[in-house]
């Protein structure tokens, strides 16, 4: 493609079907935010919401709101929400915990599946939580479980008779590669495995269809593309014909099939409810629901579009307005074959990061040496790129990143 000018950026938004969806957000002047990927904006009824959970059914109605405000039900309220979004059926979704401990959940759960089987299959380089998690659950099961890291490319051939699940992250957190749903859960379900995706950098940036996909467990993310904003919730489905089987290893009250019983005994409950364990964060999943509500009034077709011509035009243009200044395209050209996301490589990556945050362009630094630009097609507008583009050339050509103020490691990058 060739670089689009100003004007065909403001004919883009002028065009976009989307564009409404920005005024949604509170989003602060003179920044282009293209870090939605890390943290989701602000939708402007947060603040709202969150005033109305904690004044009126904390501070007045108390410990009825568990019952009259629906308390008790919101993670599977803001689950059926979310499946929604990702091609899930009411009942296989719930919203819960954090990303981690629903893929330890759910790698257990796994297991649990497939008896006699050993192996968690899954690539070098997948995001740090997801090889930390399955690594800690190999040392808890001792011999019954060996986790097995395969390069991408030669992945699908490495499946075999003892793969428990194939675990992998649909699109990557650095070179935003996006798996091959459909093609990989097939050839996971050849050799009798079941395949667990995490949509971390997927659900609400693409039209994902995991039931299409005849997906087993995924996993994902509530603060990133579905701005549930920090820490917020995370989510997991199993679909339907697993759920009678599947255990959960975290036997938690609120997964158990009459929690208010209080007896003894565990005993699993009935479908998506036993995949809880403890009491629901309500202030948290509060937000996460209103960032869910905005999202469910989008077009996911015409999300996952957006977020390729947006990412396609902006490759068009560093390459065209900063060519010859070191950086290097880290993520697939195909933009089907790429998530909402794009990386650069420079070797100055941490400290051009850190100057063009300073001029109000913000975007991510992923070790070792990418810059890393997330687009969220609910506020991203064409025109910002123009401006991102003019920024990160300036950056480059002045060396501004030279400066030693912009060489400080902070402890989040
Ligand atoms: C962001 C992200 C996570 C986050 O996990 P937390 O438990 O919320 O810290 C997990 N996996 C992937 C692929 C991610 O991108």
């Amino acid at each position: 493609m060739t670089a689009p000018t100003l004007a065909d950026l403001e004919a883009l938004d002028a065009a976009d079907p989307l564009a409404t969806f920005r005024e949604a957000f509170d989003l602060p002047p003179g920044v282009v935010y293209l870090d939605g990927n890390s943290l989701g904006a602000l939708p402007r009824a947060t603040a709202a919401r969150l005033a109305e959970v904690v004044g009126r059914q904390w501070g007045s109605d108390l410990i009825r709101s568990w019952n009259t405000h629906g308390w008790i039900d919101a993670p599977q309220r803001v689950g059926d929400k979310i499946a929604r979004l990702i091609g899930a059926r009411t009942g296989e979704v719930v919203a819960a915990d954090s990303t981690s401990v629903n893929l330890f959940k759910l790698l257990a759960g796994a297991a649990s599946l497939r008896p006699g089987r050993s192996t968690l299959l899954t690539e070098p380089g997948n995001f740090p939580t997801d090889l930390y998690v399955t690594q800690g659950l190999e040392r808890l099961l001792g011999d019954r479980l060996s986790i097995r890291v395969v390069a991408a490319e030669d992945l699908p051939g490495a499946i075999d008779e003892d793969v428990i699940a194939v675990s992998l992250t649909h699109v990557h957190y650095k070179s935003a590669r996006r798996w091959p749903m459909a093609e990989i859960t097939a050839r996971a379900h050849a050799k009798g495995a079941v395949a667990l995706w995490d949509l971390s950098h997927s659900a609400g940036a693409l039209a994902v269809d995991l039931n299409g996909a005849r997906a087993d467990l995924a996993v994902g993310c509530g603060y990133k593309y579905l701005n549930g904003g920090p820490g917020a919730p995370a989510f997991l489905f199993v679909a339907e014909r697993h759920q009678a089987e599947i255990r959960s290893p975290l036997t938690g009250w609120m997964g158990h099939a009459d929690p208010f019983a209080f007896v003894d005994d565990y005993q699993p409950a009935a479908g998506i409810r036993r995949q809880l364990c403890g009491t629901p964060s309500i202030l948290s999943l509060a937000a996460l629901e209103v960032g869910v509500d905005l999202m469910l009034r989008a077009d996911m077709a015409a999300v996952e579009r957006k977020a390729g011509e947006l990412s396609e035009a902006f490759i068009a243009l560093v390459e065209s307005r900063c060519a010859g200044l070191d950086l290097a395209l880290a993520s697939p050209r195909d933009a089907a074959a790429r998530g909402a996301h794009v990386v650069f490589a420079h070797p100055q990556a941490y400290a051009i990061m850190q100057a063009l945050i300073e001029r109000g362009l913000i975007g991510d630094f992923r070790a070792p040496d990418l810059l890393r630009f997330g687009f969220t097609p609910l506020y991203t507008r064409y025109v910002d790129l123009f401006h991102a583009v003019e920024t990160l050339r300036a950056v480059l050509a002045e060396v501004a990143y030279r400066d030693p103020r912009f060489r400080n490691r902070l402890s989040v990058t």
